[in-house]
């Protein structure tokens, strides 16, 4: 079994379930257990220690409210669904991550960040309740104030606290499925950093970063704000729907690439062009698709097979905004010289994360791929030596190589999410390949 960075494959017991009667009986049979939704985690947050209960069976939606806008559905539930049953109904889901296709379950237990992160919070802080399955195969209701502190071990817990097998969350109304987007250009990262500053009254902002450029444009990049966009501006479009289902076509890498495919050349090539396309989109509004606009990538399906079959590693670490500069700019020297440019690398203004082992905290995160190389492990453990002395941490969901000392580090609240897990019995019967190596 392995993540989407293919990185690391471990052995590991699938079992199936598709019934939610059926939870209690599975989940109590068998310890060294961990749920897993559609496999976006890039290492081994998904891989059970010794069995890994696949969760998209559990895939109806329960309910919803429209007085309240608020949503039930299974854990299993994929984000993809959501937002075709609900964008063409005018809602859209408050919080959601680079890809749609994950599932509630794992939204939850990674409390995932969106573009709206500094403003909205992360997605577990519009979940109003949960329904977990514990070790014992008990199902226990919590929310953030019923069982509150299981609620928030849960949240950013990466299904160490049981199974997520129901939750309810409310949506944000939209007059259109489009998004009136607004890109920026900065010519360093001191720039881009102040930018995302200037954004902060956006709904949603992001930046690409040029991982590749050095000296005094370090940090080169594309800042992309956005807001979902009115009826008057979506209904001025030529021949657009309001909640247009179009979504860009979608094709699959139909085998692995090999690794030369993304040298350094072809990475700098592609950064130049899209820098280049987005100077000449700068200071100007469009009207972007809400698919292309959100999940750019998932317009490649398996587009993890580009790195190769040795697979690919994601680094993103959180920084406190007083160090951002430094420390990001440590990173990104290190990187470029290294000339192990990142096919992807993006930054972000997070707010703060509410659950305990929840990843966003007030600063600046910066995400980067890479494929995987013995120099690369190098490379990233000094780079973890950074976020560290800066006070910062990084994410388990992207996570597969970090050390238990980068980890402890970063996670202030690990001693209670382990009482909490040993209170409750979890320690002994929820375990991922990712909680063994960080001594969870
Ligand atoms: C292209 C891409 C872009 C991404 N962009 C972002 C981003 O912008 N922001 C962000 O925050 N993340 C991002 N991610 C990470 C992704 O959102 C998370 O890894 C997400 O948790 C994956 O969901 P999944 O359903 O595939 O869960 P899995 O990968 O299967 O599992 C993730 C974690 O959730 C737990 N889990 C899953 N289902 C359950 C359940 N029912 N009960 C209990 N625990 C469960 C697993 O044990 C595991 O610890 C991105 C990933 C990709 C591939």
């Amino acid at each position: 079994m392995e993540g989407w960075g293919r990185y690391p494959r471990h052995e590991s017991q699938a079992i199936d379930c598709r019934l939610p009667g059926a939870l209690a009986g599975t989940v109590a049979a068998r310890a060294g257990l961990i749920g897993r939704g559609n496999g976006r985690s890039y290492g081994d947050a998904a891989i059970g220690e010794h069995a890994t209960l696949m969760c998209r069976g559990l895939s109806r939606m329960r309910s919803f409210d429209p007085a309240n806008a608020t949503l039930t559905v299974e854990g299993g539930v994929m984000l993809s669904d959501i937002l075709r049953s609900f964008v063409p109904r005018g809602y859209f889901p408050p919080v959601v991550p680079g890809t749609k296709f994950v599932t509630v379950g794992g939204m939850i237990a990674s409390d995932v960040h969106g573009k709206n992160h500094h403003r909205d919070g992360g997605f577990g802080d519009h979940v109003s309740e949960l329904k977990l399955v514990m070790a014992g195969g008990e199902t226990l209701t919590c929310s953030p104030t019923r069982n509150s502190e299981l609620f928030f071990a849960t949240v950013g817990g990466m299904g160490m606290t049981g199974i997520i097998a129901e939750a309810t969350f409310r949506l944000r109304p939209i007059e259109s499925g489009w998004i009136a987007q607004k890109t920026m250009v900065a010519e360093n990262l001191a720039d881009a950093l102040k930018a995302l500053q200037q954004t902060e009254d956006a709904t949603y902002s992001v930046a690409w970063i040029d991982s590749l450029s050095q000296g005094s444009s370090l940090g080169r990049s594309l800042i992309f704000a956005g807001e979902h966009a009115t009826l008057d501006q979506a209904g001025g479009m030529p021949d657009a729907g309001r909640f247009a289902a179009k979504h860009a076509g979608s094709f699959s890498l139909p085998f692995d690439l090999p690794q030369w495919v993304l040298s350094k050349t072809s990475v700098a090539a592609f950064n130049e062009l899209y820098f280049r396309a987005g100077v000449r989109k700068a200071a100007k509004t469009s009207l972007v698709h809400w698919d292309k606009y959100f999940f750019p990538l998932d317009s490649i399906l398996e587009w993890n097979r580009l790195y190769g079959r040795r697979g690919f590693l994601q680094h993103q670490c959180v920084v406190p905004a007083e160090d951002a500069l430094a420390v990001l700019s440590g990173i990104l020297e290190r990187f470029a010289r290294s000339g192990k440019g990142s096919f992807l690398a993006v930054l972000k203004k997070l707010g703060g994360g509410s659950g305990l082992l929840s990843f966003p905290a007030p600063g600046y995160t910066l995400a980067l791929d890479l494929p995987v190389t013995q120099e690369v492990f190098r490379l990233l453990d000094e780079i973890d030596e950074l976020v560290v002395k800066a006070g910062g941490r990084l994410y388990l969901a992207k996570d597969a190589r970090q050390s238990r000392h980068t980890f402890e580090a970063g996670y202030p609240r690990l001693a209670a999410f382990k009482e909490l897990r040993k209170v409750t019995g979890a320690d002994r019967h929820f375990s991922s390949r990712l909680a063994k190596r960080l001594g969870i």
